[in-house]
């Protein structure tokens, strides 16, 4: 058996650590703005959330976004990635479930 390297990286909202394709990322881009990034690779100031609505909601009760990006999230925007994030949820999901074998 071969050990393999599975990139971690931790849910700003229940403190997880959890394989990366498995989180869901919010993106600070460099001109300000706040998104899902389910690419993974927007530049900006990544914070990584499970792809569970209850974490994004526990995101929101504690404001574990506005330290992970380190930028104050109104709760306008709060609400709007709450509701991109639970319309991307389920491809997210879906998308998990199809890639089986490890891109490297
Ligand atoms: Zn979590």
């Amino acid at each position: 058996m071969r050990p393999r390297k599975i990139p971690l990286r931790k849910c700003v909202a229940c403190q997880e650590m959890m394989p990366k394709k498995e989180l869901i990322r919010i993106v600070r881009t460099p001109d300000e703005q706040i998104l899902i990034d389910l690419t993974g690779k927007k530049s900006g100031r990544g914070a990584y959330l499970c792809g569970k609505v209850s974490c994004f909601k526990l995101a929101k009760k504690s404001k574990a976004l506005d330290r992970a990006l380190k930028q104050p999230v109104s709760p306008e925007i709060y609400d709007q990635l709450e509701q991109e994030f639970i319309r991307v949820e389920d491809d997210f999901n879906a998308a998990k479930d199809a890639v089986n074998d490890d891109d490297s």
